[in-house]
């Protein structure tokens, strides 16, 4: 029998890459989304798969299915979209867990929930390891997102003591590719959206803030590595290491759009991380795992899809 995997956020970005990885491992796949920023553009080339399942379904609510494994990634990521519904934006983040945790603990399925570099804050330790934990502001507007996904793990973890859940958490950072949604606000849509039009590029404060980006494909692979592996529990980062301001990445885009758009110059948002960086040395030796994509190869891929949108 093929196994059961459960995607929650599966026509998202990384979720909808998530399921073209496991159907090509030959697993059968159930994707559950609500769509509030999934697009079933991003699943349409699966549905009618024999191996693939849609479910509309948000995960505040109970879910009885029968799986064998769980991976969470429902959850709005961009601060555009999960700052317009704050409240839903935790209400997702700690009932999911909480609902996606008593699955698994009925299934004995194992869970792996798709958390954050948020998680870190606004860091003071740099570049940031697990073992650090974090500078967050608990009443600002990324709250709902930062402290929804803090809550998540500590589920996690007290299901795993408590109950002896298997689970695998993550930490993600900064990730990019096809499928990120076009108006979403993040850096690298932005950018590319707007160097594709013509348009100025909008840097928020002086573009001296860094991220790391890494490329999409080189994440799903370190997920699927996390969930398979029998010696760890997490957290894991995952990201790629180089880092980068954002003022560079912009420069970036226009070298490989060719485009004559200039950049501007707006306020910083409220609470922006100043410094970004994973120590991915745990992920190094757990699973034998680094970034292999370039970021000026993973832009052209990117760049290549949006081209196809406009
Ligand atoms: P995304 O917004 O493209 O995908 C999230 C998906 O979850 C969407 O399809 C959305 O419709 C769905 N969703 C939201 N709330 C839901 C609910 N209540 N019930 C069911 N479905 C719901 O974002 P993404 O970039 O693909 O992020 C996926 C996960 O990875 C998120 O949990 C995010 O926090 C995490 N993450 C992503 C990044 C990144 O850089 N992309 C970084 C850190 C963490
Ligand atoms: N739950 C679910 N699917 C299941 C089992 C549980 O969605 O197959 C949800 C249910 O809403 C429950 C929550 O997960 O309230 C937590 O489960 P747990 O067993 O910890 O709690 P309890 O059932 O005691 O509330
Ligand atoms: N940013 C920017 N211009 C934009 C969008 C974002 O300068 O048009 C900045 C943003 O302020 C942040 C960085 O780019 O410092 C990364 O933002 P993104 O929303 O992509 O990710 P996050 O802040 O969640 O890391």
């Amino acid at each position: 029998m093929k196994p059961t995997v459960l995607v929650t956020g599966g026509a998202g970005f990384l979720g909808s890459h998530l399921c073209d990885r496991l159907i090509a491992a030959g697993n059968d796949v159930l994707c559950v989304d609500n769509f509030y920023t999934g697009n079933r553009d991003n699943i349409r080339h699966l549905l009618g798969h024999p191996s693939f399942e849609l479910m509309r379904h948000d995960v505040m609510l109970p879910l009885y299915v029968q799986v064998d494994q769980i991976y969470n990634l429902a959850c709005a990521a961009s601060p555009v979209h999960y700052q317009t519904d704050p409240v839903g934006t935790t209400k997702t983040s700690v009932m999911g867990a909480i609902n996606m945790l008593g699955l698994a603990k009925r299934q004995q399925a194992r869970v792996l929930q798709a958390s954050t570099s948020e998680v870190y804050g606004d860091p003071r330790q740099h570049p940031q390891r697990e073992d650090y934990w974090g500078h967050v502001n608990p009443i600002g507007v990324r709250a709902c997102y930062d402290e929804g996904k803090r809550c998540a793990e500590t589920l996690f973890f007290d299901y795993h003591r408590q109950s002896a859940v298997d689970i695998r958490i993550i930490r993600i950072f900064n990730t990019y590719g096809p499928r990120l949604q076009m108006h979403d606000g993040r850096a690298v849509g932005n950018f590319i959206l707007q160097a594709l039009r013509g348009e100025p590029l909008t840097i928020y404060g002086d573009g001296s803030q860094t991220r790391s980006f890494c490329y999409v494909d080189d994440l799903i692979e370190g997920m699927v590595r996390t969930m398979d592996q029998n010696d760890a529990v997490g957290p894991v980062n995952l990201g790629n290491p180089v880092e980068c301001t954002i003022l560079e990445l912009a420069e970036t885009v226009l070298e490989l759009t060719g485009s004559k758009s200039e950049l501007v110059y707006n306020p910083l948002p409220f609470d922006d991380p100043v410094r970004r960086q994973p120590d991915i040395s745990l992920a190094r030796k757990l699973l034998d795992w680094s970034p292999q994509v370039e970021l000026k190869d993973g832009l052209r891929e990117t760049i290549a899809y949006f081209k196809t949108l406009l």
